[in-house]
């Protein structure tokens, strides 16, 4: 089998993608006789070198005649590439079967999946670590005829890439990723994890979790940034962050936190002690954008959170969503200027990307939303019933100087 992945570069980090990480190293634990090739095509050298040469650069590191299956990833980032590179695939290897997995996936009915992208043999919905071993053992076609495969994992599924060695350690790398759970308990309409995940949280054993953080506490490793989407929820983080306030400050860690109603300052004093910077997205600072995009959070409330967390010496960095629905560039100045009175030192501001399946993704006539392509051919709102061009223009110019 061969993997392959469109990917935004990161040169700091340690690859290949997380998410490839551990379905490799699930298939290594469950199947380590079979040969699992990856293969991640750069998104920069997309722009750069043209998709065809990509192709060709993908042809002669791979003799593709010799796989039975080629999975690719489909995300909002390489949907404009996902059927050409099947096409090309199939004009090398016409019966080789194409697996398609990602969040793309969601929300398409299995003859929509088909007229969207023709010749694929199975689609993975969800996690892929079971499903794509279950179809590779060609299990499924006992049990499962369907053509649009969801097989749900637990804990004990996500296997760490790193225990399993398919992540080489080696001293003072800058920079890794782990996971300690995966979903989120939240709802924001824009967020894929509401579609694919229902809200649900998978939490991988804490042992395994606290295992993984002593093989890394020996590499001397730069930064290690937590991808959970959030961090603070579940059973497990409080036991995780006295693991990593174990850690001496040479290793930088980040985490995705949710600031809740009230704030737990014996947590808080933990991560003030550590090295953690919390990354929190608050999207906007106006309640009703919030309403919109199913965030009932109180911006007061927030606010004051946040003038909390700055004042303990807490290092964050908050960031802004600009694009959303209800949202002026008057509001979107506003979010940015209370921030910056409330003396954060890291704003963000991220375009909105419409992510198919999601509550938005549906909603986009209601709100006038209207994409454009931006330089990595990713399609992002410019446009909407609250906001002009040229008013996207000046929300876009502003988030690259915050
Ligand atoms: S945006 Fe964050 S909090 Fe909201 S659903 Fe997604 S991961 Fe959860």
């Amino acid at each position: 089998m061969l993997i392959i992945t469109f990917d935004i570069d990161q040169p700091d980090v340690i690859g290949p993608s997380y998410a490839v990480g551990t379905i490799l190293a699930h298939f290594k634990m469950k199947e380590p006789n079979r040969v699992v090739e990856y293969y991640s095509i750069n998104l920069s050298d997309v722009r750069v070198k043209g998709i065809e040469s990509i192709f060709f650069d993908l042809s002669n590191h791979f003799s593709l005649v010799s796989y039975e299956y080629i999975a690719i990833s489909a995300y909002i980032w390489s949907e404009p590439y996902i059927n050409s590179l099947i096409q090309f695939i199939h004009s090398v290897h016409r019966t080789v079967r194409i697996i398609l997995g990602g969040y793309q996936i969601a929300g398409l009915s299995i003859s929509e999946l088909n007229l969207k992208y023709p010749d694929v043999y199975k689609y993975i919905e969800g996690y892929s670590e079971k499903a794509i071993l279950n179809i590779a053992n060609n299990s499924l076609d006992e049990i499962d005829t369907q053509q649009l495969i969801n097989m749900p994992i637990d804990g004990c599924d996500i296997y760490s890439p790193y225990l399993t060695n398919i992540y080489r350690l080696y001293n003072n790398i800058k920079k890794v990723r782990l996971e300690t759970k995966r979903g989120c308990p939240y709802r924001c309409s824009f967020c894929s994890h509401d579609v694919c995940h229902s809200g649900k949280v998978i939490e991988k054993n804490i042992d395994y979790v606290i295992s993984e953080l002593n093989i890394l506490k020996k590499y001397s490793i730069g930064k290690i940034n937590i991808i959970d989407p959030v961090f603070n929820c579940g059973k497990n983080y409080k036991i995780i962050l006295q693991e990593i306030a174990k850690y001496d400050h040479n290793t930088a860690f980040t985490l995705q936190y949710k600031l809740n109603e009230k704030l737990d300052f014996n947590e808080l004093e933990l991560i003030a002690c550590s090295n953690i910077c919390l990354e929190i997205g608050i999207q906007t600072l106006d309640d009703e954008v919030l309403k919109n995009i199913s965030r009932p959070t109180n911006v007061k409330n927030t606010i004051n959170n946040l003038i909390e967390i700055n004042s303990i010496g807490i290092d964050t960095e908050v960031s802004l969503i600009y694009g959303l629905p209800g949202q002026t560039l008057k509001i979107f100045i506003e979010s940015i200027e209370v921030l910056k009175k409330i003396g954060l030192k890291k704003i963000k501001a991220y375009p909105l990307m419409l992510l198919r399946g999601t509550k938005l993704f549906l909603e986009k006539q209601k709100w006038g939303l209207v994409e454009g392509i931006d330089e990595f051919g990713i399609p992002i709102v410019k446009k909407s019933n609250t906001f002009s061009e040229e008013d996207w223009e000046s929300m876009n110019e502003l988030a690259l100087k915050i």
